[in-house]
């Protein structure tokens, strides 16, 4: 029997969101559909450069939010993060529907629920109106809401990060 996966990737360790984006390439090498949906977000690493260059119609990329939130770089009102990521929820509500994925990646959704842009229980709700695809929900703090419902969790766990030596991210390693 063929079972749908409800994925967390949390914890403060590096390797969340590049994880998720190594579950979406495989996905599309057996040319499944997959909706990548990114919380919080403003700008294109560099996995989102690449794949929008593969221009594969099985992969839908949409990044709605305002970069940091309440740190330092943060430009937007918390009304206006809240706004971007109420948008974020209504498109994946909008896309679950029409373009029906097989593997949906929520990322950063953790940290935006975490931080009170957006309710934990809509998502739920939406995961549990679409028991045909997989879902993978990224970032720190997950909330109990998304670990009661999951069947897999992975906590990445710091051990060193280059950061703490003062060591800046680095495009094709951090972004
Ligand atoms: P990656 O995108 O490299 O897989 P991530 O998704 O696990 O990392 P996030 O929590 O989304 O990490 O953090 C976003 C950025 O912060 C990434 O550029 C990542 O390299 C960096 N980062 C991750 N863990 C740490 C850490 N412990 N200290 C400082 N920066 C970190
Ligand atoms: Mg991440």
């Amino acid at each position: 029997m063929k079972t749908r996966i409800i994925a967390i990737l949390t914890g403060n360790g590096k390797g969340k969101t590049t994880s998720a984006v190594g579950t979406i390439i495989r996905a599309l090498g057996h040319g499944h559909r997959v909706l990548l949906l990114q919380f919080m977000k403003e700008t294109e690493s560099g996995e989102i450069k690449f794949l929008k260059t593969l221009r594969n119609p099985n992969l839908k990329i949409i990044q709605s939010g305002r970069g940091f939130f309440k740190i330092k770089g943060d430009h937007s009102t918390e009304e206006t993060h809240k706004k971007y990521a109420t948008l974020a929820i209504k498109l994946l509500q909008k896309e679950l529907k029409s373009f029906s994925p097989t593997l949906t990646v929520l990322d950063e959704i953790n940290t935006a629920c975490s931080l009170g842009l957006t309710d934990a229980k809509q998502v739920v709700e939406s995961i549990m109106k679409n028991p045909k695809t997989h879902f993978i929900l990224t970032g720190r703090n997950a909330p109990k809401e998304f670990r009661t419902i999951a069947n897999l969790i992975t906590e990445m766990k710091e051990v060193k990060h280059p950061f703490n030596e003062g060591i800046h991210a680095q495009a094709g390693m951090e972004f």
